[in-house]
């Protein structure tokens, strides 16, 4: 099936479904790709507390709940395929998934991102069998047991926070002799009796018969190994941009990040990319959401001219 579209979005985290809300209100012609539930990264998450006026502790999964209503209501009906492949063709884009061809006269980025992987011994082996990449989706299975998280960013401080309540105890390890985490993260961690921080410290192999029994540990500056035993190892170190289809179309830094102005242009003036897949200093749900209308606002401007109030 071949179609020809102003716009298409893709992705339907916060960023996308954003971008999607204002190129509606802005009377565009899009459609919205998302293979998975709509959401993103809010289907990994527990809680939100730190977006304006939603008040402490708000559900996530509610968050997300709500994002697909409101595609819902305003009759935003997502096509539910991946993006397999992308090119450029006489000033448009041509997206390709397994049932079709789009050909869009400009396109939105907001793919996201997905969770690193620490690439030592063991750790394919024993994904799903120990080693997770989400406290949320995973800590339930490890009740009253032993666990570990790697990392030194909120993302891990957070996870170490979500299995303290669930876990008997918690080993945060981190390479560095501090963490990065913000500073109230920190604070909690510090008021909670089962964590305790291992710095300077990396995991080298994941061992076990059929699920995770020991980690065999490095310290970073004596480089002496010792064999740790946890029943589970939650692996926290960050994101890796979902931009694979766009390499060789867009400008990114080393790490795939898209890189793009304060209008959310890449380095290809049709198409723009928001949230976790471009690059930028703050990775949050509201600047996500801010980046999307920025977007949208700008693939306006493109197509139509002029100025919008939205
Ligand atoms: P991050 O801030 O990039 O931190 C990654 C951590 O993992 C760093 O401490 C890093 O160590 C460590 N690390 C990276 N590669 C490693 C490896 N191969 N082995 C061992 N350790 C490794 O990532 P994040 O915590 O996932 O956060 C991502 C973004 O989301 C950030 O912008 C963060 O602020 C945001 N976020 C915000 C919240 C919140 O506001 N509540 C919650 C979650 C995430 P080094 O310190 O040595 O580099």
């Amino acid at each position: 099936m071949n179609q020809t579209i102003e716009l298409a979005i893709i992705g339907a985290g916060v960023a996308g479904v954003s971008a999607a809300v204002y190129a509606h209100r802005a009377g565009l012609q899009f459609s919205l790709l998302e293979p998975h539930a709509i959401g993103g990264q809010l289907l990994l998450m527990e809680r939100v507390d730190n977006y304006p006026g939603l008040g402490v502790g708000t559900q996530a999964r509610v968050l997300a709940e709500n994002l697909e209503k409101t595609l819902s209501i305003l009759h935003i009906e997502p096509i539910q395929e991946a993006v397999t492949s992308a090119a450029i063709e006489k000033n448009q884009l041509r997206i390709n998934t397994d049932e079709r061809c789009i050909v869009a006269k400009s396109a939105i980025v907001a793919t996201g991102a997905s969770f690193k992987k620490l690439a030592v011994e063991g750790e394919e082996d024993f994904s799903g069998r120990g080693v997770s990449y989400c406290a949320i989706c995973d800590g339930f299975f490890f009740k009253n047991k032993v666990v570990a998280v790697v990392g030194g960013g909120n993302s891990a401080v957070e996870e170490a926070l979500y299995l303290s309540n669930i876990c008997k105890k918690v080993y945060l390890i981190h390479r560095r002799d501090n963490l990065r985490a913000i500073a109230y993260l920190q604070k909690e961690v510090s008021g909670k009796s089962n964590i305790e921080i291992i710095f300077n410290t990396v995991v080298r192999r994941i061992q076990g018969k059929d699920f995770v029994e020991t980690l065999i540990l490095e310290d970073v500056k004596t480089h002496a190994p010792r064999e740790f035993a946890v029943n589970g190892l939650f692996v926290a170190i960050g994101v890796t941009p979902a931009t694979e289809i766009l390499r060789g179309i867009v400008t990114m830094d080393e790490a795939g990040f898209i890189i793009t102005n304060e209008e959310m242009n890449s380095s290809v003036p049709f198409i723009w990319a928001c949230g976790d897949c471009r690059n930028r200093p703050l990775r949050q749900l509201i600047t996500a959401a801010s980046e999307g209308a920025t977007a949208a606002i700008s693939a306006y401007k493109y197509l139509k001219g002029g100025y919008i109030s939205a």
